[in-house]
């Protein structure tokens, strides 16, 4: 019998600019049974789309941020309100980013109309309950999520604080890159992993959208996967140009990469 591994779901597929595709945000349910959530989306994608593949917002005990724009954060306050609705013990959301990152949904978060307080260690609501605990990690360290998840950054070249994440459980390994334009170091920190999930905003022949916007082309997203020997990748953060036809940013991957490529969309799941 195949040893389990990640059950991936794809809640958000679009890039920042799209409006075919909700905003950026990904489940993984591990190999050992816990599940965490990578970046938030805008809105409500992470609550609404959750719902429909039976997530409940009280699972989202952990989240890793790729960074502060507001296509992968501005979803945290949505899931923070149901969570805390339900939850009567206090019990905070654990958000893990860099100190920019931590800095910024400080600020996301302390809009008066919410009424939460917030302070350096993370969110509280009015009735003093923590809900919401912020975890300023340093890229290359290690954090152990929980006693059989670790997680591992490093920085990216997007923007300030920016970082790609790698998740281990069971013997398996996730990598998401986040938003990111080439960056030779996520080679190293996807070095035999299951799967690398990497943002393709477009094809080459468009290059100057992705240059221009900090962000990486298929064809760069593939040589990632290539350098780093993934058992697979899946490009994510679509551009709308290809929300119809997704070919040819899978074509482009796959003149660079040798194995598997998917273009991940709304509400699809994965497993590796
Ligand atoms: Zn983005
Ligand atoms: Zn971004």
């Amino acid at each position: 019998m195949a040893e389990a591994g990640f059950t991936i779901s794809y809640l958000g597929t679009g890039a920042g600019g799209c409006i075919m595709r909700n905003h950026t945000a990904i489940v993984l349910d591990c190999p050992t049974g816990e599940r965490i959530l990578l970046d938030a989306a805008s809105g409500n994608t992470v609550l609404r789309h959750g719902h429909e593949l039976g997530m409940s917002p009280n699972d989202f005990d952990h989240c890793l941020l790729s960074h502060s724009h507001a296509d992968h954060c501005e979803g945290l306050p949505h899931i923070e309100m149901q969570r805390s609705r339900r939850n009567e013990e206090e019990h905070p959301m654990q958000v893990y980013g860099s100190e920019q990152a931590m800095v910024d949904i400080g600020t996301l978060l302390a809009l008066p109309t919410r009424g939460l307080t917030v302070d350096a260690e993370g969110a509280l609501r009015r009735d003093g309950r923590r809900s919401i605990a912020f975890r300023p990690t340093e890229p290359g360290q290690w954090v152990q999520l929980t006693p059989d998840v670790r997680a591992r950054s490093t920085q990216v070249n997007h923007i300030r604080g920016a970082l790609a994440w790698r998740v281990e459980s069971g013997g398996h390994a996730v990598v998401f890159s986040g938003d990111t334009r080439w960056c030779p170091d996520l080679a190293d920190l996807a070095q035999g992993a299951t799967l690398l999930i990497h943002e393709a905003l477009c094809t080459e022949d468009k290059r100057e959208m992705a240059d221009g916007t900090a962000h990486s082309t298929a064809a760069e997203a593939a040589r990632i996967a290539q350098m780093a020997g993934v058992g697979g990748l899946t490009l994510t953060h679509i551009h709308n140009d290809y929300h119809v036809d997704t070919g040819p940013l899978a074509a482009e991957a796959r003149s660079v990469y040798d194995g598997p490529v998917t273009v991940a969309e709304d509400r699809w799941q994965q497993r590796v």
